[in-house]
């Protein structure tokens, strides 16, 4: 009995820790995501709402090497590594690909998951879905609402009032603090 209920264990684990690490592991590159404004490439922008279609060899050409690996050919990084996975921090989540406002911190719970988890996005218009039947599973994949570079797939298994869990990749992502955006304020 003990030993079955040990294998119901592993093969939960199992399941819950795999769900998003389908695909090949991304090798991060040393430069941290913290980038200033001045380093990103000129189709990125936080204001600018409208859809950003590039060709592939542009996209290859200004993004670095993960996070291009995973917003355009849907790759995902290694659980429990991505700076975001257990972050606190409060403030705003962006494509780290275009700048598109994706979730704030609020939404943010700790899954577990080894990825940094949400539970709604920013603006239902924020993020697009996809059906993945990639790896001989069905999910649904999420993509930017407004680049359509990949961020990761939604579970059902999230906490109240969704019930959604979306699971992101942290290379795919920009985290911008509430301090950052009102530096005379006293928030913390
Ligand atoms: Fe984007």
């Amino acid at each position: 009995m003990k030993k079955y209920l040990h294998l119901l264990l592993y093969i939960h684990l199992t399941a819950s820790l795999s769900a998003c690490q389908p695909h090949l592991p991304v090798k991060q590159s040393t430069s941290t995501n913290k980038h200033t404004m001045s380093d990103k490439q000129a189709y990125y922008s936080r204001t600018d709402t409208s859809q950003l279609v590039l060709k592939d060899e542009e996209w290859k050409k200004i993004l670095p090497d993960d996070l291009y690996q995973i917003a355009r050919h849907a790759n995902t990084e290694r659980a429990f590594t991505g700076k975001y996975w257990d972050y606190e921090g409060l403030g705003t989540y962006y494509c780290a690909a275009c700048g598109n406002a994706l979730f704030k911190s609020d939404s943010k719970f700790a899954s577990g998951c080894g990825w940094p988890s949400f539970y709604e996005s920013i603006r239902p218009t924020s993020v697009k879905y996809h059906e993945d039947k990639s790896y001989g599973m069905i999910r649904v994949e999420v993509v930017c609402g407004r680049c359509d570079s990949h961020l990761g797939h939604i579970f059902d298994d999230g906490p109240p009032p969704t019930g959604k869990r979306f699971c992101m990749n942290s290379i795919s992502l920009d985290f911008e603090g509430d301090e950052e955006k009102a530096p005379t304020g006293n928030a913390k």
